[in-house]
């Protein structure tokens, strides 16, 4: 009643959950660190995105709509997108929603599903969105530590999942230790999951792990399973489309995705973004390639990181974790001085170690060398 007769201003306008939320941090933006450095080029490592670019098929459809014009509004369901991820997965097009990047999805379960005070639980150090989402509808967080060795910790889960969470968030692999969870013990989690939770597998990496023969694929664990789901995938990593933005869930049920369609932007994935994802889809050749590159260079800079005396996680995805015995922003603006963008981890416990993802072999060499001269400095 009092707050019409006070004049607002931006700041008491604010929610106060969205005032003290964390923000989002992209890591360094590369137009600054080429001015500052003056390094002749930039090697960005920030962002787990995919060096090998994409599959020519989808810069071809992109250019295609382009030539065909772009002035209608795209198509909102986005069926023959969610029609050929769900054909690739044997899973029909109704229980698939689209995203504007899979934390569109991440945003809209946790629009869709929590209310302020439910209980969200994920694991620490992890995916910032995984947090930030939740807590912007006033939901508490939860999270879970990995053990010494960057694993899964079996107890740390069961102990978090028994303290009724209404929504789990799991990333497998995980980001951004790149740590995978093994069949075994994500079945246990399954398990330990309370079936009144909404259990969501954050698969942005899957693609890298599956060569790994115990790297589970999430859809086939949880397939048939009788309760509520969501396994997320995106094109952003292994495919090379972070830059258009499309990602995608699967559903345990069309309930689901139902619930997320209400609070969905109608045009949420525009419609250069679906015609590039279904011809990304349709050349496995491009995402082998990459992957295969990607695994190739994983073992080969964890060896020479690990032989340079540097403790780095083992990773199945395209990026390592690194513990740089250095406060992890120092390291990282060093690195911003000769052109090269990690990004520094602020996590509590993890304020020595950065994430660096790889580029070419030459890039990472010179990565490699760099981090290895200013950390003997420091
Ligand atoms: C990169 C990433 C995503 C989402 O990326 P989009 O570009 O929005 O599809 C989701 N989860 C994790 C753990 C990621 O690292």
């Amino acid at each position: 009643m009092s707050r019409a007769l006070e004049p607002a201003t931006s700041a008491s306008l604010v929610r106060r959950v969205v005032a003290s939320l964390p923000a989002y941090d992209p890591g360094a933006d590369p137009d600054e660190v080429a001015a500052r450095s003056g390094a002749a080029r930039v090697i960005k490592l920030s962002n787990n995105e995919s060096p090998f670019g994409v599959s020519p098929a989808a810069t071809e459809a992109v250019c295609r709509r382009l030539a065909a014009g772009v002035s209608r509004y795209p198509d909102p369901t986005g069926k023959r997108l969610a029609e050929a991820v769900g054909q690739s997965l044997a899973v029909p097009a109704e229980r698939v929603v689209l995203g504007n990047g899979s934390e569109n999805v991440l945003e809209l379960l946790c629009q869709a599903v929590l209310d302020p005070g439910d209980l969200v639980i994920t694991q620490v150090p992890g995916f910032s969105l995984h947090e930030i989402f939740p807590r912007m509808v006033g939901a508490r967080v939860g999270k879970v530590p990995v053990t010494t060795e960057f694993g899964f910790d079996a107890a740390a889960w069961r102990a978090a999942l028994a303290a009724d969470p209404k929504l789990v968030f799991l990333a497998n692999p995980c980001n951004p230790t790149g740590a995978m969870l093994g069949t075994g013990e994500l079945e246990r989690i399954v398990a330990d999951t309370p079936e009144s939770a909404l259990l969501v597998l954050d698969e942005a990496y899957c693609e890298f792990a599956r060569p790994d023969p115990d790297y589970p694929d999430g859809l086939a664990v949880l397939r048939g399973r009788k309760r509520p789901w969501m396994v997320l995938r995106t094109f952003s990593k292994a495919y090379g489309l972070a830059g258009i933005r499309v990602g995608y869930g699967i559903a345990s049920d069309a309930a689901l995705v139902q619930a997320l369609n209400r609070v969905r932007t109608p045009y949420n994935v525009n419609q250069l973004a679906q015609d590039a994802a279904i011809a990304a889809l349709g050349d496995r050749a491009h995402l082998a390639d990459t992957v295969r590159r990607t695994g190739l260079e994983i073992a080969r800079v964890t060896d020479r990181l690990r032989a340079a005396g540097f403790r780095v996680a083992p990773s199945s995805a395209n990026f390592v974790f690194i513990d740089t015995g250095r406060r992890s922003d120092e390291v990282a603006h060093e690195l911003y001085g000769v052109g090269i963008i990690v990004k520094a981890w602020r996590e509590p416990g993890y304020e020595n170690f950065i994430r660096a993802s790889l580029s070419f072999p030459e890039d990472n060499d010179v990565f490699v060398r760099c981090l290895t001269e200013i950390c003997a400095r420091g």
